[in-house]
């Protein structure tokens, strides 16, 4: 007879993401003050009868100082403008960047549980998921508590 698992064995859904999904908004630092700011598509991303994606026009806001930086579409992907990104989680071992709270999230809870697996669908993102491009050292189980605690702290810096 198989021992039933605990209840940490039991294996939850982490449906695979890729990581554009988590690209609007971009939480980055102000330039001008420093504080939270948020980047948001503002015109989507196209493609032109010679079948050129140009990605889509940004705009950068901060709720702090009103500062106001606008991008225009390009060839050149920048989805965070060129700013650096807020919600960074530095360890040991390397950092790790979230585009926003959803993105920070989702990759807490996968790295969470104890069993990972990953759910894909047919037609959805697989090699380029958010979780398959993690580094190795964020999936070990020894770094586990350390980068779950590196991630709670950057969680914070989003107010
Ligand atoms: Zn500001």
């Amino acid at each position: 007879m198989s021992r039933p698992a605990r209840p940490d064995e039991r294996a939850h859904a982490h449906p695979a993401r890729a990581a554009w999904e988590f690209q609007d908004p971009i939480l980055v630092d102000c330039p001008a003050c420093g504080a939270c700011a948020s980047v948001r598509v503002t015109e989507p991303a196209a493609e032109d009868r010679f079948h050129r994606v140009s990605f889509g026009a940004r705009r950068m806001t901060c709720s702090k100082c009103s500062a106001v930086r606008e991008q225009p579409a390009s060839q050149i992907s920048k989805p965070s403008m060129g700013l650096p990104l807020r919600l960074v989680a530095p360890t040991r071992h390397g950092e790790l960047k979230f585009y926003n709270l959803e993105h920070l999230d989702y990759v807490r809870a996968y790295l969470a549980d104890r069993v990972r697996t990953e759910t894909f669908t047919e037609d959805g993102p697989r090699n380029a998921s958010v979780f398959s491009r993690l580094p190795a050292w964020a999936k070990r189980a020894q770094a586990r508590d350390e980068v779950l605690a590196a991630i709670d702290k950057a969680r914070a810096k989003a107010a």
